[in-house]
C-alpha cells in the first residue's frame, strides 16, 4: 500500500482501542453536525428528506435566503467529507498495519496529532510540504 516502510512497530491493541474511541467520538459529533445542518437547509421543503447532494445544491441556489442555505450546505458537505475520512480512518485502524505512521517519511505520527486528526496519514512536516 504505502511506498515507505514504517519506522516502528504497528500500534498496539491498546493504542488502537484508544484511537478507535477518539474516532468514534469525532464521528458522533460529525453526525450530529450533519443532522443540524441538513435541517437548516431543507427545513422549508417538507418531504424532501431524501435529498441527494446535487438536489441540495439546487435548493441552495433557488432558495429565498440562498446564501444562508448555501453556507449551511457547505458546512454540511464539509462534515460529510469529514465523516467519510473518519470512516476510512476506522477501516485503516483495523486493517492497515501502517496506521499512525507517515506515508511519506515513515515516521510515527505523534499521538497528539492523531487525536486531533485521526484520519491523517502524514506527519505535520510532510503534510506542509505536500500542500
Ligand atoms: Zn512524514
Amino acid at each position: 500500500m504505502s511506498e515507505v516502510k514504517r519506522k516502528g512497530p504497528r500500534l498496539t491493541k491498546t493504542q488502537r482501542n484508544h484511537f478507535r474511541k477518539v474516532i468514534l467520538e469525532k464521528r458522533e459529533e460529525a453526525v450530529r453536525q450533519i443532522e443540524t445542518k441538513r435541517e437548516s437547509f431543507i427545513d422549508s421543503s417538507p418531504g424532501s428528506s431524501q435529498l441527494d447532494s446535487n438536489y441540495a445544491y439546487h435548493m441552495a441556489d433557488v432558495g429565498t435566503d440562498a446564501q444562508e442555505r448555501e453556507k449551511a450546505f457547505m458546512q454540511y458537505a464539509r462534515e460529510n467529507k469529514f465523516l467519510t475520512f473518519l470512516d476510512k480512518a476506522l477501516d485503516r485502524l483495523e486493517n492497515d498495519p501502517d496506521y499512525g505512521y507517515c506515508k511519506e517519511c515513515g515516521e510515527r505520527i505523534p499521538d497528539e496529532r492523531l487525536e486531533e486528526v485521526p484520519h491523517t496519514s502524514h506527519c505535520v512536516k510532510c503534510k506542509s510540504r505536500i500542500i
